[in-house]
């Protein structure tokens, strides 16, 4: 999409902390971190959301994980926990509208979040 900051970050338009690249996934540092370790990681192709889902991006989800995991490994903080979150829509504060998941970690997080 061409006027999506994370498409841009796809394509190296405008640089970003790569913390991880394949054929399908991008991780990068986030911007405004809310734990010591706060990367978002997101599928190469454009989906705005959960809710944009079509049958085939099952697997990109699990792309996801998979990643957000081998991360968590690299950053020592698979043993004491994380958190992988996908906000979606605005009850839940979403404000970037390409699919991303927050890997979390590094503190202690309360649930129920706020
Ligand atoms: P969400 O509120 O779930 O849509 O999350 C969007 C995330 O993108 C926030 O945590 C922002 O800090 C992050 N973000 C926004 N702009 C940038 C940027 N230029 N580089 C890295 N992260 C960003
Ligand atoms: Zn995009």
């Amino acid at each position: 999409m061409s006027d999506c900051l994370f498409c841009k970050f796809v394509r190296k338009e405008i640089p970003t902390r790569v913390v991880f690249e394949d054929d399908a996934c991008l991780a990068f540092e986030d911007i405004n971190p809310k734990a010591p370790v706060h990367v978002l990681i997101i599928p190469k192709k454009h989906l705005g959301s959960i809710n944009d889902m079509a049958s085939e991006d099952q697997v990109t989800l699990g792309q996801l994980a998979f990643v957000a995991k081998r991360i968590a490994q690299d950053k020592k903080i698979d043993q004491s926990g994380y958190r992988a979150v996908i906000n979606t829509g605005p009850d839940a504060g979403q404000s970037v509208f390409h699919i991303h998941l927050h890997l979390l970690g590094g503190r202690p997080m309360a649930w129920p979040p706020g």
